[in-house]
């Protein structure tokens, strides 16, 4: 996953916390096809801490997740994570692959 010849090449920067790729263990890209956003393993561990406490909805209007483009009410939960906003089921599905 990680390594050489990964599907992330080129990508450098954590599209939440801005994060290099050199800080951080991993970068997973976006779920949506095309998707330009990446997500580092710490902002995944973060947003998996947020949904086990308290999942606070975003005030506002309607949301939707960076990386996987689903809207709130096509999701159970919508979190904001530096500067992107990112859904449960991204979150669960980039827990998995990091193991
Ligand atoms: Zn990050
Ligand atoms: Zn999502």
């Amino acid at each position: 996953m990680n390594g050489a010849g990964g599907t992330g090449a080129g990508v450098g920067r954590c599209s939440a916390c801005g994060r290099a790729a050199t800080q951080v263990k991993t970068l997973l890209q976006g779920r949506a096809q095309g998707s330009q956003v990446v997500i580092c393993d710490r902002c995944v561990r973060e947003c998996e801490q947020t949904i086990a406490d308290a999942p606070t909805r975003i005030p506002g209007g309607a949301h939707a997740c960076a990386y996987c483009t689903k809207v709130e009410e096509h999701v159970a939960v919508i979190v904001g994570v530096g500067a992107k906003k990112i859904c449960d089921e991204c979150v669960d599905a980039y827990r998995a692959a990091l193991g």
